[in-house]
């Protein structure tokens, strides 16, 4: 599901698309900050104790195949070195799954599409902002205490006959009022109903990772505020473009479509 691996000397990190990279280098004399370049990218590396460590996303529509990157080191004498280094993404066989919802969702009223559009906009913008430490604290952990797996990240979706954006995130059973916690210790950046999503929650990691809880029948956070690993965010529901209750838990890392279920492997 994810690599991880120690980086050395010049390093390919392999990864299915839809998944993470997790880089760690050892610490050098006079190194003071790294960070990590391929393609449109960037993700800095965070020192922890006597190494630099990152998160690197590979989104589920990234090209299977080499995709070469580097990375910047800079010492406090001024001077950089740069590390040549190659992801290999390997394809993933996405399904196609055909879902019936209200129409309203899939034929936009002008007034809906506005919103939407508008909505889509504000969110590329938080994915788009780096916070250049790391927040969380602990392992990630799902949402739902006791479940082990989601369904249907990365599926091709067809809503009432028209094929719409991939399903960028994993669907989790819950019924309505299930109580939904954070994965990990992050700050609120999205606290409110969006239009396809319903009543939404979204966490800052750091380093560029974001977390997303939606459908969501009351959120218990508010914008700014920061929360602890396991910490009640609101409870689970059926608001937003839903076939039933469940709750929809996403990622994105440095603007890249994730499953969740990677994070996990991240202590
Ligand atoms: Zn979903």
């Amino acid at each position: 599901m994810s690599a991880i691996l120690t980086f050395l000397l010049a390093t390919v990190f392999t990864a299915n698309q839809g998944t993470i990279v997790r880089m760690t280098i050892p610490d050098e004399a006079g190194v003071k900050s790294m960070m990590l370049t391929w393609e449109t990218h960037h993700a800095p590396f965070a020192k922890v104790a006597d190494k630099w460590e990152t998160v690197v996303g590979v989104d589920l529509d990234t090209k299977a195949g080499d995709h070469e990157g580097e990375v910047a080191v800079t010492f406090s004498d001024g001077h950089v070195d740069k590390r040549p280094v190659t992801f290999r993404v390997a394809a993933v066989k996405f399904p196609t799954t055909e879902l019936k919802v209200d129409d309203q969702y899939v034929e936009l009223s002008p007034a809906n599409l506005a919103r939407a559009n508008r909505e889509t906009k504000e969110l590329e913008a938080i994915y788009a902002k780096m916070t250049p430490e790391i927040l969380w604290t602990k392992p990630f952990r799902v949402p739902i205490p006791g479940e082990t797996k989601g369904s249907n990240f990365g599926h091709r979706r067809v809503f009432n006959g028209q094929p719409r954006a991939p399903h960028s995130g994993s669907d989790l059973k819950a019924s309505t009022g299930t109580p939904i916690h954070a994965t990990n210790r992050g700050r609120v950046v999205l606290a409110k109903n969006l239009f396809f999503t319903g009543n939404t929650v979204i966490l800052d990691h750091g380093l560029g990772i974001y977390t997303i809880y939606a459908h969501l029948s009351k959120i218990d956070v508010k914008l700014a505020d920061t929360v602890s690993e396991g910490q009640l965010l609101g409870l689970a529901g059926a608001t937003g473009r839903v076939t039933g209750p469940h709750l929809h838990w996403a990622a994105r890392i440095q603007g890249a479509r994730v499953d969740p279920f990677s994070l996990l492997s991240i202590e």
